[in-house]
Parts: C-alpha cells; sequence; structure tokens
C-alpha cells in the first residue's frame, strides 16, 4: 500500500500514527519464492522534521514459510520488523535514492521488505537436530533410517554441510 506523505512533510511537528495493511505475498529467498504468511498490520509513526523532512518508523510481524536447510521440510519463520528511515535519506555518499519512495509516494511494502531482506536467516532448520536426507537415496532421515551406507565420521559433519550447502546457495 502506498501513502502520501505531502502532510508530514509540510506540516511542522506532526506526528501520525496509522496502522495499513501489509499486501506483499511473497518474497525471493535464494532464487525460490518464499510465501508470506499470518501477516500482521504495519504500525507507522511518521514524525515531521522540518520543511521537507519527516523520520518513518514502521512496525510488523509476520511468518516466512522457508524450507529446513538439511531436510526441505516447510518451516515457518517468524520475522519481526522494525524498519525505519529519515526522509531525504542522507549517507555519507550524500542523499540516498530509497526504491520505495517515488515523490511523496511511500511504499509501505518496499519499506518493509527492504528491511525484511537485511534480516533474512542464511539458513533454518525445521529443529535443531534434524537428520536431514540421506545423500545417496534421498531419504527423510527423521522418518527413519534406510540401508544405505553413509557413514559419517564426526556429528559436527552436519553443521559443516550446512555452511557448506548455505554457501553454495549464494553463488
Ligand atoms: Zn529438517
Ligand atoms: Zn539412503
Amino acid at each position: 500500500m502506498h501513502i502520501d506523505l505531502s502532510e508530514i512533510l509540510s506540516r511542522e511537528n506532526l506526528v501520525k500514527e496509522l496502522e495499513v495493511p501489509f499486501e506483499a505475498e511473497k518474497i525471493r529467498y535464494y532464487g525460490d519464492d518464499a510465501n508470506i504468511v499470518s501477516k500482521q498490520p504495519v504500525k507507522l509513526t511518521l514524525q515531521n522534521e522540518g520543511k521537507n523532512k519527516a523520520y518513518i518508523k514502521g512496525e510488523t510481524s509476520f511468518g516466512l514459510m522457508l524450507k529446513c536447510g538439511r531436510c526441505l521440510k516447510p518451516v515457518e519463520y517468524q520475522m519481526r520488523l522494525t524498519p525505519e528511515v529519515r526522509i531525504p535519506c542522507e549517507s555519507e555518499e550524500g542523499s540516498e535514492e530509497l526504491s520505495y519512495v517515488s515523490g511523496h509516494s511511500f511504499d509501505v511494502d518496499g519499506f518493509v521488505l527492504d528491511e525484511c531482506y537485511v534480516q533474512l536467516p542464511m539458513n533454518v532448520l525445521c529443529s535443531e537436530d534434524c537428520k536431514g536426507l540421506c545423500i545417496k537415496c534421498g531419504k527423510n532421515l527423521n522418518e527413519g533410517s534406510c540401508n544405505c551406507d553413509t557413514f559419517v565420521p564426526d556429528p559436527r559433519m552436519t553443521r559443516i554441510l550446512d555452511i557448506y550447502n548455505a554457501n553454495k546457495e549464494e553463488v
């Protein structure tokens, strides 16, 4: 949903609080679509900070359907986000273009998703001791063992494989 910033940028000392729906349905996650579920409205606080200046803070939470990094089972991962921004956005390199601001139009979904991409986990697990899939036959080892000869020399190997897989998916 887009909101109009004209009033907050022009009326000195104005503070506004509002709740708007979060409309995004999915995000890209390592080349895959991850559905957004159990959404909450976005609580916004808008604060005028002088002529054509404003501070905007948001707060929301939702679930992201990701896949377990070991067994690929869907896992609902809870995101709690509190994005904030100053407009105009000044950084060391000068004034920064924000993808979700166009003129006086402010894209609330874009604002939340920008922060979401920063906070995304590298890897999620359905449970800390997920046994993963058999590397030979692909059986989900949480549901029972198979008859393959897959000698794992050290339980720490699963950790190393997680890191290896996470890095591999990033390329
Ligand atoms: Zn798992
Ligand atoms: Zn097997």
